[in-house]
C-alpha cells in the first residue's frame, strides 16, 4: 500500500473544532468510495496526547516513511478506518487549549492510500 499526503482542506469540510468553535464535528470524503466519515469533537479528545493505533505495525510504519507526526511541533494524529472501504486514514491535528482542560483542534494534514484506481 502507498500512502500519500493532503492537506486536511482538500477532504475535510471543517478544519477547526471543538470548544469555542463553531463546528463540533468534521467530514472526511473518502477518495476511494466516496462515503463520508464523520469524527466528533469526542473522537479528538480520546486521540489526544496517545500513541496507540487501531493500525497494524506495519501499516503505521508506512504511513511514518511518508509523513511522521512531531509531536515537538503540537502535532498529535487520529488513526480510522474509512466505514466505507476500510482504507486507513490519520489525521494530524493541532491541539490548542481554550481553557484549562478544554480543547479545540486544528486539521492540518491527511495521509491516506494512494489510490489504487488506474489512470490508463
Ligand atoms: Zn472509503
Amino acid at each position: 500500500m502507498i500512502f500519500k499526503v493532503s492537506k486536511a482542506n482538500c477532504r475535510f469540510n471543517e478544519l477547526s473544532v471543538g470548544v469555542g468553535q463553531t463546528a463540533t464535528s468534521t467530514s472526511y470524503r473518502c477518495d476511494h468510495c466516496s462515503v463520508i466519515n464523520t469524527l466528533t469533537h469526542s473522537a479528538f479528545d480520546k486521540a489526544l496526547f496517545k500513541d496507540s493505533s487501531v493500525f497494524n505495525q506495519d501499516l503505521l510504519e508506512l504511513i511514518n516513511a511518508v509523513r511522521k507526526f512531531e509531536r515537538g511541533h503540537w502535532e498529535e494524529f487520529l488513526d480510522f478506518k474509512c466505514r466505507g472501504c476500510n482504507s486507513p486514514v490519520r489525521v494530524i491535528y493541532e491541539p490548542n487549549e481554550f481553557r484549562m482542560g478544554c480543547h479545540y483542534y486544528q486539521l492540518k494534514l491527511v495521509i491516506e492510500a494512494a489510490s489504487a484506481k488506474r489512470t490508463s
